[in-house]
């Protein structure tokens, strides 16, 4: 894993990054980079990602949107994220998670938790190493973030408020979800609550369109059995790419970075993009996006219910307040965004990175960083 000095030049700000760490291990084989960006708020959470082409690059611009993300949320944590550079379907995954768990054993100020590619699991394999860690499985103790679906809740909140905004009718809107995985699943069931029909999904084998609407529940358990939304029976069976151009109201996309781009933006009609995944869309096309008069709620504000549910773990609260906590603070959150873009005309993404920076700049004049 590579970064060039200009990549670092570009990555450095006055919030960060406060260390990157690269990690390798000969004899299991781990390869893996932590990036602590900044700690002012508190110590650092943020998700390992495992994935063969994660970069150094990718996991600082991550650990950036969790300064962010965190700070947002009003949490006592900085933001940081880790990548292993690793097919997470490995045979070897036990021991691999279980190596960066003692490689990190002295990166204090980093408390990592579930993402791409890692799982409730891969936390309990690290609490057991080196007793840090969060979105750990109920019977250690932990408050299971994918299991209650609390990123997907959090974004089903974030729809809610900012329906109104998009001048959307929640109750006839269309949904199409990019990555029906721990975000993607839970996002889709609680807009489907909300009376919300969901029209097109895809994961990384395929995707799957059908205009009437998808049955949620039918979906679920076709991935479930099948390993991918295509061997969903009914429906059009399409292209990952050709799910961005479909006509939908609602777009989530919930996989990797930048999957919004310069070469398919145009073809986005949504009216709201709520973005599941960390920088789901590059930074030109995220401005295209708003020059078409489509909002978009950036990742930090409407994805934050994972670490906020992380939280509340980490600080011994009850699985009975997370729910509460989440809509509390992304329904806050996502109104104050977006009430200062429409009163200042500024992109919700300004307006978002204004207010967590400020919060964070707050804190570091605290803490005795200027
Ligand atoms: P996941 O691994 O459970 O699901 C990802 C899904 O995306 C899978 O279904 C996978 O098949 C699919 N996918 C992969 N490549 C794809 C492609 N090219 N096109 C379409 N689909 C593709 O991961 P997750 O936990 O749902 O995380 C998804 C994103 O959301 C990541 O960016 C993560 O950082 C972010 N996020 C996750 C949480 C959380 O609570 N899990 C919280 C905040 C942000």
């Amino acid at each position: 894993m590579t970064t060039s000095s200009f990549e670092l030049e570009r990555l450095c700000d006055e919030l960060g990054p406060l260390r990157i760490t690269h990690l390798h291990d000969a004899v299991t084989g781990l390869r893996a980079v932590v990036v602590v960006d900044n700690v002012a708020c508190g110590p650092s959470i943020g998700g390992v990602r495992m994935a063969p082409d994660v970069t150094t690059e990718e996991v600082s611009r991550l650990a950036r949107a969790m300064t962010l993300k965190n700070a947002g949320a009003g949490l006592p944590h900085g933001g940081g994220k880790a990548g292993i550079l690793a097919d997470p379907t490995t045979p070897g995954k036990e021991r691999l998670i279980r190596s960066f768990a003692r490689a990190i054993r002295d990166l204090t100020d980093f408390v990592p938790g579930p993402d791409m590619g890692t799982d409730e699991t891969c936390m309990a394999w690290i609490l057991d190493e080196i007793g840090r860690s969060v979105g750990l499985p109920r019977v250690v103790g932990g408050i299971p973030l994918d299991e209650l679906g609390a990123t997907g809740f959090g974004l089903a909140v974030c729809a809610e408020i900012a329906a109104d905004f998009a001048k959307l009718d929640l109750s006839r809107a269309t949904l199409a979800i990019e990555g029906f995985g721990n975000v993607g699943r839970p996002a889709a069931r609680f807009l489907a609550d909300r009376g919300v029909t969901l029209v097109a999904a895809s994961d990384s084998k395929g995707a799957i369109h059908d205009p009437d609407g998808i049955d949620v529940d039918a979906l679920v358990a076709a991935k479930r059995d099948t390993g991918s939304v295509t061997g969903y029976g009914r429906g059009r069976r399409i292209g990952q790419h050709e799910l961005f151009a479909l006509p939908f109201d609602i777009l989530i996309p919930a996989a990797r970075p930048d999957c919004i781009h310069e070469e398919n933006v145009e073809g986005i009609r949504a009216k709201l993009v709520l973005q599941g995944a960390n920088i789901p869309a590059t930074p030109a096309a995220e401005a295209r996006l708003h020059e078409q008069g489509v909002l978009v709620v950036p990742d930090f504000i409407a994805n934050a219910g994972g670490v906020i549910c992380a939280a509340v773990e980490f600080h011994g609260g009850s699985e009975a307040s997370v729910f509460p906590q989440i809509e509390d603070k992304i329904g806050r959150n996502t109104r104050e965004v977006l009430e200062r873009t429409c009163t200042e005309g500024v992109r919700p993404r300004r307006a978002a990175e204004e207010m967590a920076r400020a919060r964070v700049e707050g804190a570091m004049a605290l803490r005795g960083h200027p």
